[in-house]
């Protein structure tokens, strides 16, 4: 059956937007108030609201995830190496870089695409002070593994969550593992704050460390006490934040309802593996991701792809290039294709489909079918 395009474009996503008229009555406070950013009222009620919601005992929110996850190396004083993954976004490895640390690329696993942890061992050195994996598509790293090395060698860890906002493993919210854990609220991401971030930790002791850095270290009107950067999320910011969170679950339920139906229309598809979600995660739908294996599908992620653009489905080939194959790290000697297998493979085979709460469940059932009008 021949399938007409989408009368608009689908993107891969699309953020939430809330009601305009209730965010104009948090502005109009904000104008009244003449309070713009350092710790408004707004910004006081974003991160009570958030540390509930994520469940953690601290948070400290940013201006966007990457200053956060810059701010979060400084703040365990991390130096040398530190281990991470080229299958991410460019922030994770750049958060390392501007502090001066050479990030040392481990491979990932086939089926979660997180950094596997049977090779953590051999990636360490004397120079290697942390571990900084990502929580890819928002599915959690092998966390107790993780933690067993880190233990074992004495390094800190910092998990990228840009992607698991709302994630939780067994009842325990992502942000409660390692030493930090970073947020994104980027537009793109599931809540978001336009652009935003935060921090979480369980130890108290590093609110005030956190806080200060993000404010370029000024303890009080005397004393600048460390060499901060201005990390703060502003008034605006933050009282989007407020009224985005109010569509959250809503907006969780539709997307688990379009996974759902991308799971049922492909599952049997040969040539298409789907993500599984693991018993005691509770997926927080933020991607949906294909992995087309072409000699059994009979063509490429790359053609599925363009094909759909024709369809007017725009599909993202997250995350190509591999960090190990920018410019700036392929020189490395982690960053050679030998030492990452998996990663090189993954990298040229996973597609990120359409997934949004304003998707309706028939729009993933006709690009079900027309990826499936692919095979050959
Ligand atoms: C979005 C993202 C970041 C950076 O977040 P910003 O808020 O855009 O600075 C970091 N890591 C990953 C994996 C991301 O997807």
């Amino acid at each position: 059956m021949e399938r007409e395009p989408f009368p608009e474009p689908i993107f891969v996503t699309c953020p939430i937007i809330p009601d305009l008229d209730k965010y104009r009555r948090r502005l109009d406070k904000i104008w009244t108030g003449k309070w713009f950013t350092n710790n408004g009222k707004q910004h006081q009620l974003l991160e009570e609201r958030l540390k509930k919601y994520l469940d953690v005992p601290q948070i400290s929110l940013f201006n966007n995830g990457t200053i956060a996850l810059m701010t979060a190396c400084r703040c365990l004083g991390l130096s040398g190496e530190v281990i991470t993954t080229p299958f991410t976004f460019a922030a994770t490895p750049h958060a390392l870089t501007w502090n001066n640390i050479t990030p040392v690329f481990c491979d990932i696993e086939p089926t979660t695409y997180t950094i596997d942890a049977d090779k953590l061992e051999s990636s360490i050195t004397s120079d290697t002070t942390a571990i900084l994996p990502v929580h890819i598509f928002g599915t959690p790293c092998n966390i107790q593994k993780i933690q067993k090395i880190a233990d074992n060698y004495g390094l800190k860890i910092i998990y990228d969550a840009a992607h698991a906002f709302g994630t939780k493993v067994g009842n325990k919210g992502i942000g409660n593992f390692g030493d930090i854990t970073m947020f994104s609220f980027h537009a793109t991401k599931q809540f978001h704050t336009a652009e935003g971030g935060a921090l979480t930790f369980g130890d108290p002791s590093l609110k005030e460390k956190i806080d200060l850095l993000k404010n370029f270290g000024i303890k009080n009107e005397e004393e600048v006490i460390i060499a901060g950067i201005n990390g703060k999320m502003n008034e605006l910011q933050a009282a989007l934040g407020m009224e985005v969170i109010k569509y959250l679950d809503a907006d969780r339920t539709q997307r688990k309802q379009l996974y759902d139906t991308y799971i049922q229309k492909l599952k049997n598809i040969s040539g298409l593996v789907l993500p599984e979600v693991k018993k005691n995660v509770y997926n927080n739908y933020q991607y949906f991701v294909i992995h087309v294996e072409r000699e059994k599908f009979g063509i490429s992620r790359d053609e599925v792809h363009e094909n759909l653009k024709k369809f007017n489905v725009f599909t993202r080939k997250y995350f190509s290039p591999l960090c190990s194959e920018y410019e700036y790290y392929r020189r490395l000697p982690s960053a050679s294709k030998a030492n990452l297998p998996m990663a090189n493979k993954i990298v040229d085979e996973v597609l990120c489909m359409p997934l949004y709460g304003t998707l309706f469940v028939q729009d993933i059932e006709k690009i079900c079918e027309i990826v499936t009008g692919f095979q050959k």
